[in-house]
């Protein structure tokens, strides 16, 4: 499985950009700013965009999803209750100070626990609200990896603090779907560095782990 992340925009946020070796189908995850940057990447990657893979419809991992599917024509996925957030991005840009074009069309709503198919390549949604509505997860089983989107980061949790945010309900989707993934799950989150379901549940403070080592 080929993975390059692209960090984009000013909210540093990590663009995945995963493909199949074997036929050269590829997916973006969260393609969240420079769409051009994006673009150069896929043509030095030789990959075949089937697909645009949303976690959640928050400005730093929407923001080029429009000139993204100008480009490959391709399909947008992401989970159905993420879309009142994803129509309303041109005031929320407003209000932070930015512009936001168009906004994108989705063209298959993802529930929890579907597979999306991107060659050879199987990802497993996993519905983890509390962040956002919606937020989703995507766990690509035999490799081990999950794409955790903005519930779990290295040493931190999302954000329950915007719009359809809840601690509570962010703490239940983090336990009883990311920490049950084995450890040597390799965690790929929404911003800041790698890291694994074991090292997390060892050491993230937030999840009642031993904090200090
Ligand atoms: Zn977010």
């Amino acid at each position: 499985m080929i993975v390059e992340t692209l960090i984009v925009g000013p909210f540093q946020e990590n663009c995945y950009v995963v493909g199949d070796e074997e036929s050269g189908t590829g997916a973006l995850i969260d393609p969240g700013d420079e769409a051009a940057r994006i673009v150069f990447a896929v043509e030095r990657m030789g990959l075949s965009i089937s697909q645009i893979i949303i976690t959640h419809a928050h400005i730093d991992h929407v923001g080029a999803i429009a000139p993204l599917t100008d480009e490959f024509l391709c399909p947008v996925v992401m989970h159905e209750e993420a879309g009142a957030m994803l129509r309303t991005m041109p005031q929320q840009a407003m209000m932070m100070g930015m512009r936001f074009g168009k906004v994108p069309k989705v063209d298959r709503h993802v529930a929890d626990d579907e597979v999306l198919e991107v060659g050879s390549l199987r990802l497993r949604s996993l519905y983890t609200p509390g962040h956002a509505p919606g937020h989703l997860a995507f766990y690509a089983e035999e490799q081990e990896i999950i794409f955790s989107g903005d519930a779990l980061f290295a040493g931190s949790v999302g954000r329950t603090d915007l719009p359809g945010g809840s601690m509570e309900v962010l703490m239940r989707s983090i336990s009883e779907r990311l920490l049950t993934l084995p450890d040597a799950t390799r965690v790929l989150s929404g911003h800041g560095p790698e890291t694994t379901i074991g090292r997390e549940r060892m050491t993230n403070p937030f999840l009642g782990g031993g904090g200090m080592l």
